[in-house]
């Protein structure tokens, strides 16, 4: 019988309905994977596909003994997705790349050497975007910038999850009972050696981005309040603004009283504006103090972060390897 070897690579492709992209992606990692030295798995995970996306996953594992699959039983969301891989991997380096090849697999060699050098995190930073809509470049551009403004850890500017962690940081990052998984800023906040390597993102090889503009801003909110309490610090200064500015018109008003006694004071639309504008900030507080209740509800209930339907790869003594 043969033995399993412990891989020495995970690459880790989250799947959402990419039936189109994932023979492609199959033929590309593979030769990826000849060039590498060592043992790799491929870790496929489905989140919730409604397409043939998981018909084909279950091809490939009968097919080649390196890959493994996880099949979540509903769409969780590509940050849930990547950890239930991480949950999984069993690499020394583990690698997280998207399936519509908009992460070049080609890179993973040049990632490779990196960690080789003594580096526990790779990431890819993007030097172009040649993808996507213009609205999506202008909007990424400025969130990253941002992000580094305000959050308490540096989180580098425009990478994404294509990335390259060595098992330390993947321990650490699968010890975190974090609910919102910012996987990218968590990677930034976990520390160690780390290191960019720089590419042109393409455009996707085939379909539909799977990001959509809710789920993009969802992902971006969640990055500012997972890491920062800036925005809370806003209400304390925006109602400390207002308490000025409601200051300020007092004593304008008592001054006028004293030098004009007669003057009839008529302020109709500064009283509805100022009503308005403490509205407006009272309830912009209470919003965001809600996002961050909310993610201490979401956090308190402790529910699993997903749900395994089908998992493939790690029945018990793990399927024998080549070594
Ligand atoms: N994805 C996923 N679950 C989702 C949405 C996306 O697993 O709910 C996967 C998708 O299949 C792809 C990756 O996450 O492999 C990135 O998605 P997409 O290309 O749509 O986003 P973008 O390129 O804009 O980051
Ligand atoms: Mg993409």
């Amino acid at each position: 019988m043969e033995l399993f070897v412990k891989p020495t690579y995970s690459f880790i492709v989250p799947i959402y309905n990419e039936e189109n992209n994932i023979p492609e992606l199959y033929k590309r990692l593979q030769s990826v994977m000849e060039q590498l030295e060592g043992q790799t798995e491929l870790i496929l995970v489905n989140d919730g596909s409604t397409d043939a996306s998981l018909r084909l996953l279950r091809e490939l594992y009968q097919r080649d003994n390196r890959v493994c699959y996880l099949s979540l039983a509903r769409n969780f969301g590509h940050q849930i997705a990547v950890t239930a891989g991480l949950n999984y991997a069993r690499g020394e380096a583990v690698v997280i790349l998207d399936a519509d090849l908009q992460d070049p697999p080609e890179l993973i060699p040049e990632m490779v050497k990196k960690w080789r050098e003594g580096y526990q995190v790779v990431y890819a930073q993007r030097t172009r975007r040649h993808e996507e809509k213009k609205r999506k470049r202008w909007t990424a551009y400025w969130f990253y910038r941002m992000l580094r403004y305000l959050a308490d850890v540096e989180i580098p500017t425009d990478t994404g999850d294509f990335c390259l962690m060595d098992r330390c940081v993947v321990d650490l990052l699968n010890q975190m009972p974090e609910r919102d998984r910012y996987i990218r800023g968590l990677r930034a906040w976990i520390g160690f050696e780390q290191t960019a390597i720089l590419y042109e993102r393409s455009p996707r090889f085939s379909g539909e981005v799977k990001y959509t503009f809710a789920k993009s801003l969802s992902l971006a909110i969640n990055g500012i309040v997972s890491f920062s309490k800036v925005p809370l610090r806003l209400s304390t200064y925006l109602g400390l603004g207002a308490a000025a500015i409601a200051l300020f018109m007092a004593l304008l008003v008592f001054y006028w009283r004293i030098v004009a006694p007669t003057a009839p004071l008529t302020g109709f639309a500064t009283i509805l504006i100022a009503i308005f504008f403490l509205g407006a900030v009272q309830l912009v507080s209470i919003g965001i103090l809600g996002e961050y209740i909310g993610r201490i509800y979401e956090q308190v209930k402790g529910r699993p972060l997903y749900t395994l339907a089908e998992i493939r790869g790690w029945e018990k003594g793990d399927r024998p390897r080549d070594g």
